[in-house]
């Protein structure tokens, strides 16, 4: 069965597929389906609420199963912030470097202790006939004092778990306990009663 996945990141199309298709999903992009799909607002005020629109818009442009996560970083110091913003926390939208920046900067001075935070993903499963599935994953950690590794995007640098910034992670080991591979596998849990 094909499903639609609402975005053209390939390492996210790619994760997908591989905890996918042991159910017979073959998860495709609209442009690998010659498809153009209509930016939609993501104006949810939670991560469930923007995968949602962006399923179900996906899901009704295509008639097709689809398939949409949202994700962030939630720093508790920071009340949780930059949570949904966390892709244009610096002010431009998808420059990791200024979001690690203006994070480093608001924590400056602040402990080890009180730098605790965590990465959510939700993700959107909208079938034509209107069943929706909804899942959360959730990976739990610190805001390092610096940098540290090339792996992975976004945070990954400065988030560090089990010891290590994610940015010294191979994307294998990442996988196995980030929020997305959480939010996969239940997906994957809950795919599996349905179809
Ligand atoms: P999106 O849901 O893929 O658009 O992600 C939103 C933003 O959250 C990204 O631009 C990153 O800044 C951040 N983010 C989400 N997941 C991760 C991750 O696994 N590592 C690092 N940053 C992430």
């Amino acid at each position: 069965m094909d499903f639609i996945l609402a975005t053209n990141n390939m390492k996210k199309l790619a994760e997908m597929q591989r905890i996918l298709s042991p159910l017979g999903i073959n998860v495709v992009t609209a442009k690998m389906l010659g498809i153009t799909l209509e930016d939609v607002e993501e104006d949810g005020d939670t991560f469930e609420a923007n995968a949602k629109i962006k399923a179900n818009a996906a899901c009704k442009a295509t008639n097709m199963p689809a398939i949409a996560d949202d994700s962030g970083l939630c720093v508790d110091y920071l009340d949780g912030a930059p949570g949904i913003f966390s892709a244009r926390f610096g002010g431009d939208h998808g420059n990791d470097e200024l979001n690690n920046d203006l994070l480093l900067e608001k924590l400056d001075g602040v402990p080890m202790e009180e730098r605790t935070a965590y990465y959510v993903c939700a993700i959107c499963c909208t079938f034509p006939d209107g069943r929706e599935i909804i899942v959360r994953g959730e990976c739990h950690g610190h805001i390092g004092f610096e940098r540290d590794g090339n792996e992975g995007f976004g945070y990954d640098p400065l988030f560090i778990i089990n010891g290590k910034a994610f940015g010294r992670y191979t994307a294998d080991e990442k996988d196995k306990i980030s929020h997305r591979g959480n939010a996969l596998r239940l997906l994957k849990e809950k795919l599996e009663k349905i179809i």
